[in-house]
């Protein structure tokens, strides 16, 4: 076969390289080349990926700009900003001076927040796809938000009690939409860029996105924006947990931001089945000490032996140090500044997951059958929060006080609520099943993704829709 390129660009945020990186290794593993694309600040965590990864796949980084922290939403808008303007002209470099050395890119693949990506492969007359790594049901809500309910969100969000049922979604709260479509947003960038997402969507004559989720998770989610057709290819997660072939596929990337000990695997090893809490708030957020404060009170109540993800600062202080139980919560635990999270999961001791319910930690607790207790903060958590608790049924949401901080108290009885409720862990283990069914040997998003490499391999122009499946 013609060796066939595909240039993969992906936002250098962990929760975005994760799915982009397991597609990609499932495209390469294929038998396509595929040049990993990213800023170096989100290449530099991936630095052991690089020895793990199969032949095919490449890594490249362009220079982003970014410094140190980002202090103020200010930053974070700016960066955006800059992101797009490096980013585009390192997109173009790479796809001039791959066709330049006779080995031109056939596809180009790319995530959220990046638009412009697809905007330029058109421009140099490549095919592109749009890979979304959210849920479809946070599609469906920024689709809706933006076509036709804007003004009766905008009007309503901010009473409590309001909710509103749009298509193809149960019905949702105020608590229940993403921070980014309520006026307390302060990330300005971020619904004019799914704006630019749908109207490069809308040009195309036979729109479609890869979508990391799967066929029986959101039956009704994924089909109800009519004119894009949304093709599950999840859960995107390291191969080891979902088909066993290659079970050196374990982790997403190394360490990533912070070696931690591998003696959690051991530690893990020592509890009994289904006895562990597992806490991690994802690879950005930073509670508030007070709300870190009230957790630890927490876990010291319920008395269970529980694994917590504490990242340090960016100067390499640990927040535990701040703690003023700490001696009595390490006697119960272990805290550890980075894990490989999906093991984690995996493992028989876990009992269940206190979770930010960021996407990918959201489906690696579904692929691993782990009942949730969900405390969202910002962009798609909370909804991913809702989805848990009232459609899948795997979890509980922590409700906070008039302050805003979730009190030890609430946190003990919902990890209660999750360790003994059958049904949640009966609801888990079923959707286990599933979705290692979809991500199986004839499961729907491992033929979804084989009409991709179809398309592919056929030259498959931008607007034709997918091929019937080929055998690889
Ligand atoms: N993760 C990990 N180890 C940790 C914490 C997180 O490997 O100690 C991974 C986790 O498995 C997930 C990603 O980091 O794949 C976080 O993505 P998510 O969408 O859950 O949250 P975000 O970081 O984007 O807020």
């Amino acid at each position: 076969m013609e060796e066939l390129r595909v240039l993969l660009v992906t936002f250098p945020g962990q929760g975005h390289i994760n799915p982009s990186l397991q597609l990609a290794k499932r495209l390469a593993a294929a038998g396509l080349k595929v040049t990993f694309l990213t800023a170096s600040s989100g290449l530099t965590r991936m630095s052991k990926a690089t020895t793990a990864t199969p032949p095919g796949l490449t890594f490249a980084g362009f220079s982003d700009g970014a410094t140190a922290s980002f202090k103020t939403a200010d930053d974070v808008n700016d960066y955006m900003v800059e992101l797009r303007r490096l980013g585009s002209r390192a997109v173009e470099d790479m796809i001039a001076s791959a066709a330049a050395n006779g080995q031109p890119f056939v596809h180009v693949v790319y995530t959220i927040l990046l638009p412009w990506v697809g905007q330029i492969a058109r421009d140099l007359n490549i095919p592109s796809t749009f890979l979304w790594i959210q849920p479809a049901a946070l599609f469906g809500v920024y689709y809706h938000y933006l076509n036709g309910y804007g003004d009766a969100i905008r009007e309503n969000v901010v009473d409590p009690s309001w909710s509103i049922h749009l298509p193809g979604l149960p019905q949702l709260h105020s608590r229940d939409l993403p921070s980014v479509i309520k006026p307390s947003n302060v990330y300005d960038f971020a619904v004019p860029l799914v704006q630019e997402h749908l109207d490069f969507l809308a040009s195309e004559k036979n729109p479609k996105i890869l979508i990391n989720t799967f066929d029986t998770l959101e039956p009704e989610a994924l089909k109800v924006v009519e004119n894009i057709n949304l093709v599950t290819v999840g859960p995107l997660i390291p191969s080891a947990f979902l088909d066993g072939k290659d079970p050196s596929d374990t982790s997403f990337g190394g360490d990533l931001f912070q070696k931690s000990a591998d003696h959690y695997i051991e530690w893990l090893n020592s509890k009994p089945k289904e006895s562990v809490v597992y806490l991690s708030f994802g690879s950005l957020l930073v509670l508030s000490n007070r709300q870190t404060e009230e957790i630890a009170r927490g876990l010291i109540q319920s008395r269970r032996p529980f694994l917590w993800v504490m990242r340090r600062t960016e100067n390499g202080e640990k927040q535990e140090d701040k703690l003023s139980c700490k001696e009595e919560l390490e006697e119960l635990g272990m805290i550890v500044p980075w894990c490989s999270q999906v093991e984690v999961l995996q493992h028989p001791s876990l009992g269940c997951f206190v979770s930010h319910c960021g996407w990918n930690s959201s489906l690696e607790s579904l692929v691993s059958g782990v009942p949730v207790v969900g405390f969202p903060q910002w962009s798609d958590q909370a909804t991913n929060a809702k989805l848990i608790e009232d459609v899948w049924k795997t979890g509980i949401r922590l409700t906070e006080n008039e302050e805003g901080i979730v009190e030890g108290g609430e946190i003990k009885r919902c990890i209660e609520m999750a360790m003994e409720g059958e049904e949640m862990r009966r609801n888990a283990k079923k959707w286990k099943d599933l979705a290692l069914e979809a991500a199986g040997e004839g499961g729907s998003s491992t033929v979804n993704l084989r009409a991709f490499l179809g398309e592919i391999e056929a030259g498959g122009e931008p607007d034709e829709p997918f091929l019937s499946p080929l055998t690889l």
